[in-house]
């Protein structure tokens, strides 16, 4: 822990080195897991050597690193980074984003798959969890790798019962096509995780949830009889960032700050 010296602004500050934030983040949160995410994971842009406040948001966006910024925070943490396989040039949009975070002098750290997959503060866990759905096991294979959970409602749900409730507790309009009517195992995957609708055939899950809209999946859930539930990339990829937010909060002793940027999407 680094203190500021007493005197210059009359309190101490907590204050953690940059490097061991990064490090403890690397290992907890399986980045090795993923090593072929077309997201670059981790540290993206470097900042300042130590973080006294940290931010979290799903995306990386001129919006949130101007926010970032205004509320003095030193380390944001996102769902979806700026580096993406590789930078091509940093103009227009690019060039505002990444000027933003260095202006401010403000690290970024990226982390996509893994941050849909972790069994402890993933997007899918933590999913089922808010939705009071007992998980039974891993669903949804993404580039060879399950990044999804699936599990059982306890009882049998109408649809537009059950619809309802991921509505209310995810704070979304979802759309939705009802195959099965009554919804007893639900596959979340979240984001545009929709092909992971061959796992729900596979796996006799009658109901997939994921987040973004795809026309290609009408027909499949109806030749499988599956009832499918658009949520929302958005509305289904903030748990991630605010578990991690939360374990941060506890471990380091820090604020954290989610910076909400809701794209209705
Ligand atoms: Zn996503």
């Amino acid at each position: 822990m680094f203190t500021c010296p007493s005197g210059s602004i009359g309190r101490q500050v907590k204050a953690f080195a940059l490097r061991r934030l990064v490090s403890f983040l690397d290992s907890e949160l399986g980045l090795s897991e993923f090593p072929k995410d077309e997201s670059i994971n981790g540290l993206q842009v470097e900042g300042k050597e130590r973080v006294a406040r940290i931010g979290i948001a799903v995306d990386a966006c001129e919006y949130v690193f101007r926010e970032a910024a205004a509320k003095g925070i030193d380390f944001l943490l996102v769902h979806h980074g700026l580096i993406w396989g590789g930078l091509r040039s940093i103009r227009g949009a690019a060039r505002k984003r990444i000027k933003a975070l260095l202006d401010a002098d403000i690290s970024l750290y990226a982390c996509h798959l893994p941050l849909d997959w972790h069994p402890k503060y993933g997007n899918n866990a933590e999913l089922l969890r808010v939705l009071s759905i007992k998980e039974m096991g891993e669903f949804g294979e993404y580039h060879g790798k399950r990044i999804g959970y699936w599990g059982r409602t306890g009882r049998p749900i109408p649809m537009d019962e059950f619809v309802k409730h991921v509505d209310k507790t995810l704070k979304t309009r979802s759309s939705y096509v009802d195959f099965r009517k009554k919804v007893r195992n639900v596959g979340v995957v979240s984001g545009g995780g929709w092909s992971a609708i061959h796992d729900a055939e596979e796996l006799g899950i009658d109901t997939f949830l994921t987040g973004e809209p795809s026309h290609s999946a009408y027909h499949l859930a109806k030749e499988m009889g599956v009832n499918l539930i658009f949520a929302g990339h958005y509305a289904t990829e903030t748990f991630g960032v605010k578990a991690v937010g939360g374990m941060l909060k506890k471990k380091f002793g820090l604020p954290v700050e989610f910076i909400d940027s809701p794209t209705g999407l």
